[in-house]
This record gives structure tokens, sequence and C-alpha cells, in this order.
């Protein structure tokens, strides 16, 4: 009897020392669990432009899906309303602004752009990779296209795409505003040289973009297949739906919207294989996506541009419509489902980021990104109280809460509104108002005054960075 009182024990002290020790590893392994991130960045994808965020006409049932199952951000900004300052802005956490990534001469960088992102910049890959991250860049680049500005030169372990817009590179025999007016058939893949990239190398040129957005999607569903244990990093940037628009043989013609909604159709599928991929490989639980754009719809394009939904203007404004973006993060078991109305930035992504990756935020410079980790894990208020908006190098306009003033404003690209300084700012309750439709500037001085003060603050310590898109050669 004594003997088995005593195996019993054993027996049991057996157990509890296999259980201490599974839930030590098993611990041990959480702690050194960070998540995997995505972004997924549309490129002039409108504000209204996906079902959830109320379009009528384009089906985006993956998007919607992910934004059911985690998080839909409805006053979500990018850094900038166009492409360069604001893929600097996301991929450096700071107001391109201070990187020289911004410009009142040049909006972008060109074909024959002498200069790029900075070296001296540190971008989120750069941050993740010490950190211990596999990081990958797949699409538009648009932060310089010689070598030593690629992604492989900023971080990234890995770069396929096109390093700038997919409107460059076009072949002359027309001026640019008239080859625009042609019908869609008419405008061909072969009219624009641009180049397809693999790490520092073309691999194709002009690049075909009949197929880009399929082969963007199937290449980062290619490098999520080859991941194991290591944390890692994807930017899959699109090229589309930049203008011109092109869609596979499988979405041309299938949605109602015409060729854009095909395009975004198409986009849709492609987010739909990568949450599949990530489902398959065990991932999902351990990932983060992100889907968001890089400035609003460029709408003097008409149909071949997309809609802000309810927001003023488009792209290249300061506008509503020109900055806030539809932005939706998943992942399940990590976030907390929700609709978030509380203020968020692309610039945001690089704090947040390097939080949750357990890495050191830069202290030898100013990061203008804040840390939005518990509104994602908690559903907690967001730490983002103001907004800054930038026309070129310049502040143009700044929300603070609920309310955006107007210093100067101007239509897009001379189009839509001549530029107005205004001496009395407007001023624009964007819960109430987003369509910017009721200046509100004389009932509320005090608001008035709390905005002029804030951007008087932050001009007066405002260190500009020497303008990196001026020269071209
Ligand atoms: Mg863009």
């Amino acid at each position: 009897m004594r003997n088995y009182l005593f195996s019993m024990l054993s027996f049991k002290f057996l157990i509890l020392a296999c259980f201490l020790f599974v839930t030590t590893v098993y611990g041990q392994e959480e702690d050194n669990n960070s998540p995997n991130f995505i972004i997924i960045f549309a490129d002039d994808l409108g504000y209204g432009d996906l079902g959830v965020f109320g379009n009528p006409s384009i089906k985006t049932p993956h998007l919607d899906k992910m934004s059911f199952e985690g998080q839909k951000w409805t006053n979500f900004y990018a850094a900038a309303s166009v492409c360069t300052p604001s893929r600097a802005g996301l991929l450096t956490g700071r107001l391109p602004v201070r990187s020289g990534m911004a410009s009142s001469t040049n909006r972008v960088l060109f074909p024959n752009s002498k200069n790029g992102l900075p070296a001296s910049e540190i971008t989120l890959a750069e941050q993740l990779k010490e950190a211990g991250y596999t990081t990958a860049a797949i699409g538009k680049w648009h932060l310089g296209h010689k070598e030593e500005f690629l992604p492989t030169n900023h971080g990234f372990d890995t770069y396929f795409g096109i390093p700038y817009s997919n409107d460059m590179d076009r072949l002359q025999g027309e001026a640019y505003k008239g080859y625009w007016k042609r019908p869609n058939d008419s405008i061909k893949t072969e009219h624009f040289n641009v180049p397809l990239l693999r790490g520092t190398e073309i691999v194709e040129r002009p690049a075909n973009q009949n197929n880009i957005t399929k082969r963007y999607s199937d290449e980062a569903v290619t490098f999520i297949n080859q991941q194991d244990e290591t944390p890692f990093f994807l930017y899959l940037a699109h090229n589309l739906p930049h203008i011109p628009l092109f869609a596979s043989e499988e979405f041309k013609g299938k949605s109602k919207r015409g060729l854009y909604g095909d395009v975004v159709e198409e986009i849709d599928n492609g987010v739909g294989k990568i949450l599949d991929a990530l489902k398959e490989k065990g991932l999902a639980e351990n990932t983060i996506v992100v889907f968001t754009s890089d400035n609003g719809p460029w709408l003097p394009f008409k149909n071949n541009g997309g809609t802000a939904g309810l927001l003023r203007a488009g792209k290249g404004t300061t506008w509503e419509g020109g900055m806030r973006v539809p932005t939706l993060f998943w992942g399940p078991s990590i976030l907390a489902p929700a609709v978030i109305s509380d203020l968020g930035s692309t610039l945001d992504l690089f704090t947040t980021f390097c939080t949750m990756a357990n890495t050191n935020i830069p202290t030898d410079r100013i990061i203008d990104g804040v840390d939005l980790t518990d509104v994602l894990l908690e559903g907690k208020p967001s730490p983002r109280k103001s907004v800054f908006y930038y026309r070129g190098s310049e502040l143009f306009a700044a929300r603070v809460g609920d309310y955006k003033a107007h210093f100067i404003s101007q239509g897009a690209y001379g189009e839509l509104g001549e530029r107005v300084q205004h001496d009395l700012p407007l001023l624009f309750n964007v819960a109430f108002d987003a369509s910017e439709r009721f200046d509100i500037a004389d009932a509320h001085p005090e608001i008035l005054k709390e905005i002029t003060e804030l951007v008087f603050k932050h001009k007066s310590k405002l260190v500009r960075g020497k303008d990196q898109l001026v020269e071209r050669e």
C-alpha cells in the first residue's frame, strides 16, 4: 500500500513537472513570438471605393470580411496627398517635409529625378530587420529609382516591382492630357516603358501591366509560403488603381463600375488569396494585415479615377478626400474587432509596429507617429489628437479632434479650384460635416485659436530636410 501511494505521488509529481516544463517553454515561445506585419497599400484608391466604405458598385468581399473580422478606421490619414511623400511618411514615421521627400517644385519623383529617400532616414523595414524580421517589398516604390535608393538598400531583403508610377516613361507622340481622352481600350501597356525590377535588376521592360496586380498578389503568396518561424514584414504596394488602368482577362468587364471597378476587384481578390495563404500556413493567428491607400482618388480622370465618397475633393489636395483613406486592420486573435472613428495615420504604423516587435523607436530624430497598439489590441481611445495636412512642403491645414482649419486651400493640379490664402482660416467640424461644406470659423474663434497656436508651435520647431525631389537630370 505504501509503495502504491509513493508511486502515485511520484506519478503526480511527474505530471506536474511535465506541466510546468510545457507551460514554461510555451510561455517563452509566446514571449518571443513577435507578430508578422503585412501592409497592403493601394495607389490612388479613394475613401469611397470599397464595399465596406459604402461603394454601391464595386464588390470587395474579401476586404469587407477583413473589416468585419478586424478594425475599420474611418478617420485614418495618409501622410500626404500624393505618392512619393505619402510613401516616405509611411516607411519612416516622419512627416515627409522632415526627410526632404516633400517638395512644392516637384510633388513626386520622376524617372529623371536625381535623388530619393536619403540613406540617413530609418525605415520601418530597417527597424524590423534589426529585430530579426525577414523583410520584403513588392510593387510600387517611388522613393528613388537609382540603385542606392531602392528597397534592398532601405532595409528590405528582397524587392519585386515597378520603382515608380505606372503612367511614367510614356512613349512620346501625343500630349499627356490629350492621351488620357482616349478610350480605355486604346491605352496599352506597351505605351509605358516602365521597368519591372527584381532586386536591383530590370527583368522586364516595358513591364506587362495587364496582369501586374495578379503577379504582385501571387508574389506575396509565394513569400508567405516561404516563411517559417522567423517573423516577417511584407510591404505590398500595388501600382493600381493609379492610371493607366489594367486588369487581367479574368476581371476585365466584370464589375459594374467599369475598368476602375475591375481593377479594385482584382486587388480585393489578391487580398483574399493572401489571407487564405496565411490561414493555410497557420500564420493567421500571429499576423497583422493593414490595408490602406497612399492618397485619395485622382478626380480629373473622371470615371478612370475613384471616388472619395462623401469627402470633399481628392488626390493632390488637403481637403479630406485627398488624405483620408479607407483603412482596415486584420489580425484574428490579436486585434479587438471594432469600428474606430478616432484619428490614425500611416505615420503611426512605424511606431506601432516597432512597439509590437519590441524594438526601439529612434531617439536621435523627431518621429511623428504615435503608438496605436492599445487601440488595435483593446479598442482603447487613440493617442493621436491632431493631423497636419501638407501640400508639397507647405502646411495648408490642420485637424485637432473633430475640427479642421484650412489656412490655404487649392484644388488638384490646377483644376477644381485655385490657390486661396485665407486671412480668416476656414473651420469645419469634420465629424459633423465630413464633406467640409459649412464653414463655422465665425462661430468658434476659440477653436480656431487653439489650432492656429498648435500650427505656430509646429512650424516654429520644424527643421526641413533638403528637398530631394527638386533636382532632375
Ligand atoms: Mg498615389
